[in-house]
């Protein structure tokens, strides 16, 4: 039995959110999806969101009645207020503060109370996004805690349950590829692999083993690196 609430997923494009996408249409009756343009240089990455929903659906036939309307934000407000290697012509690399200058602050404070806005008026009280502590860049706004007291503040401030799912949280790259397997078997896995972007620098080309990018950036590098791992069944891939 599916759980009966209306899930929204953040939905990017890439690998992690295509799997916590997944983990919402294998659990709930209904399923939406909310994507943001604020900019950013790889726009490839919006293009990509609709082919994976083509694909999930495609695939997954007891998934597609549970996949609903698609959103997408304009964010344009979000490239004004930042400085980031994400939204301007900039190479990538680690600041004094110890994090990569790909860090937009309070991006996913943001995308979380803009979300739970839009889920409001949707009939939707759980919210479901990619962030994650192990792999994580030293992102703030990805911490457990973070996301815990921004669902706390979210439900107190529009006076309804609102729950936020974060399937990644405590996962590895490697594991979520073993999450993926776990719930869609090597369909899923070769779907992720072929139609999500993850490549900062916005390439499709060329086609590795793990998917598409340029293999070089620190993206490209953590998604060929936890995709080895899971192929070669290392320790780390293991899901308890
Ligand atoms: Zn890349």
């Amino acid at each position: 039995m599916a759980d009966s609430r209306t899930a929204l997923v953040l939905f990017s494009g890439g690998q992690d959110s295509t799997v916590c996408l997944a983990w919402a249409l294998s659990r709930f009756a209904h399923v939406e999806t909310v994507g943001f343009d604020y900019g950013q240089r790889h726009r490839v990455e919006l293009a990509c969101r609709l082919t994976v929903r083509d694909e999930l659906r495609r695939a997954f036939p007891g998934w597609a009645s549970r996949l609903g309307d698609d959103h997408v934000l304009d964010l344009a407000l979000l490239g004004q207020l930042s400085d980031t290697a994400l939204t301007r012509q900039r190479a990538i690399e680690m600041q004094a503060h110890g994090l990569p200058n790909t860090f937009v602050p309070g991006r996913n404070l943001l995308f979380l109370t803009l979300a739970a806005t839009l889920a409001y008026r949707r009939g939707a009280s759980v919210l479901v996004g990619g962030m994650c502590e192990t792999d994580y860049s030293g992102y703030p706004d990805c911490r457990d805690n973070t996301l815990k007291a921004l669902q706390v503040a979210i439900s107190l401030g529009m006076d309804t349950p609102m729950t936020v799912e974060t399937p990644l949280m405590w996962l590895n790259k490697a594991q979520t590829w073993t999450l993926a397997e776990r719930l869609g078997g090597t369909a899923l896995v070769d779907l992720i692999v072929e139609h999500t972007h993850t490549c900062y620098l916005g390439q499709r080309e060329p086609r590795h083993a793990w998917g598409r990018g340029c293999g070089q950036c620190p993206a490209c590098e953590l998604r060929a690196r936890g995709h080895a791992q899971y192929l070669a069944g290392e320790p780390a891939a293991e899901l308890s």
